[in-house]
């Protein structure tokens, strides 16, 4: 493995002379902390801490947050103090280290133990995110060397990963971490379940391939003629887990799956994706009901991007998602592609929404947390357009709880999509909710029926 401190200094293209000189300076202090300390693959243990620090300045992180990478292991497995950490890199590098270790020694044991984890991560991850980054980037390193560790640590781990990690690193956008944390994971969860997705996926995957290629050149000469050549376009292969969930989902029908490979457009400007979009369904039947519109509706992890599935021609369907460079960097780094940076002006409010889904999370029952946390979420909006998620099967009431525990309590009626409703009504996608209130409501026992998420189960039962 090339460990030059210079490979990883040049990753940090945002970092100042100032900043990069700190980065080199944990290089060698990490170095030195862990002379003579061997990974159980035989390599030095500094690897781990090299591998871990890249795995940061890949995606976009500041030099604090790839100094404390390196530094992440000398609390707990070296004789460094923390008051050398705090004066040699100073408090931020510190409190993410000291975060990081604490977080190291929670284990995952079984259901419950499992909730409490989640638990306690997101609690450290909601006063300082580059904690999680780090640990992210930890296990990333750990699960690409678990094949060296004994079997029994290896389930452990895989499960730990793929049920705590990669679901909170695609909550957070940072997709290209979820996607390979749970590949990663797949193998050693479910040996049977990688097996066969891997060997369906390989059938005709070639020719899928070339079909792919020539259809991505007649779009781009479609294009080309009305004008629009300011565009890159590739395509994109989806991770072997989340077919394989997919492919159970449709009762493993692999035909169903339209979206193992798709072509991608990168363009400039947000216009330019809905003109894309209609010069291409003026030459392809788009599929009906594939149609989504990722840019007037983000989904809650920030990803925004047009999506349609069109008929080729030749037989095919194919995905084809569009959308403009910055929604792409998004996509594939989330929240660390931008928030993290707390001296750069915040325009748009992911940051925000992260931070109070977090902490809607965390406020919650640990008993609860992952089923509302893993389960399908929809989308309805408050009369103004705010947009709130919710687990599938949510109610009016539910919708009341999660805008203001006062407007749960002191619900009289409500109005969806401008039509008085029953408090139980089921919610749907795209709802518009209006929560009546008035003085003298009172939450009722049955409520209790009619509420699926914890949160609003329990203000009920504290009213009550
Ligand atoms: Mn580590």
């Amino acid at each position: 493995m090339d460990t030059d401190v210079n490979n990883l200094l040049s990753l940090l293209t945002k970092s100042s002379l100032g900043e990069k000189e700190l980065v080199k300076k944990a290089y060698e202090f990490a170095q030195k902390a862990h002379e003579g300390q061997k990974r159980l693959s035989g390599e030095p243990y500094f690897n781990h801490l090299f591998a871990t620090a890249k795995s940061i300045a890949e995606l976009g992180m500041d030099a604090i947050t790839v100094s404390a990478g390196l530094l992440h292991d000398t609390l707990e497995d070296t004789e460094t103090k923390s008051e050398t950490i705090e004066k040699e890199f100073g408090k931020d590098v510190l409190f993410i280290v000291e975060g990081v270790s604490k977080l190291g020694a929670l284990k995952y044991r079984g259901a419950d133990r499992h909730n409490e984890s989640l638990r306690k991560l997101l609690l450290a991850t909601s006063k300082d995110l580059r904690v999680l980054i780090v640990k992210f980037c930890d296990r990333l390193h750990n699960m690409r060397t678990l094949y060296f560790l004994p079997p029994e640590k290896q389930g452990r781990i895989a499960r730990e990963t793929l049920e705590i990690y990669a679901p909170i690193a695609y909550r957070l956008g940072i997709r290209k971490l979820s996607k390979e944390l749970e590949d990663l994971s797949f193998p050693f969860v479910n040996k049977e379940g990688f097996k066969e997705m891997s060997s369906l996926l390989k059938i005709g995957y070639d020719d899928r391939l070339e079909n792919l290629e020539k259809f991505r050149k007649s779009v781009t000469k479609e294009l080309a003629k009305s004008g629009f050549t300011n565009f890159h376009s590739d395509y994109r292969v989806k991770g072997l887990y989340s077919s394989y969930k997919k492919y159970l989902k449709f009762k493993k029908d692999i035909e169903k799956i339209y979206d193992i490979l798709a072509m991608r457009l990168i363009v400039e400007k947000t216009e330019d994706c809905y003109r894309a979009l209609g010069i291409i369904h003026a030459s392809w039947r788009p599929l009906p009901g594939r149609i989504k519109d990722y840019i007037a509706f983000p989904k809650q992890n920030g990803y925004q991007s047009l999506h349609t599935t069109v008929f080729t021609g030749e037989g095919d369907l194919v995905e084809i998602q569009i959308r403009t460079k910055d929604m792409h960097k998004e996509a594939e780094y989330g929240i660390a592609s931008h928030a993290l940076y707390k001296t750069e002006g915040e325009k748009n409010n992911s940051k925000k929404d992260v931070t109070s889904w977090i902490k809607n999370i965390s406020d919650q029952d640990p008993a609860d947390i992952k089923h509302d946390f893993l389960s399908e979420r929809i989308f309805v909006f408050t009369p103004k357009g705010d947009v709130v998620d919710l687990p599938v099967g949510s109610s009016a009431i539910d919708f009341a709880y999660v805008i203001h525990s006062d407007i749960g309590d002191k619900m009289s009626g409500v109005k969806i999509n401008g039509k008085l409703s029953p408090l139980e009504s089921i919610l749907k996608e795209g709802d518009i909710i209006q929560i009546i209130t008035s003085k003298n409501a009172r939450p009722k026992h049955k409520w209790l029926e009619y509420a699926k998420t914890s949160f609003a189960k329990r203000h009920i039962r504290n009213a009550i």
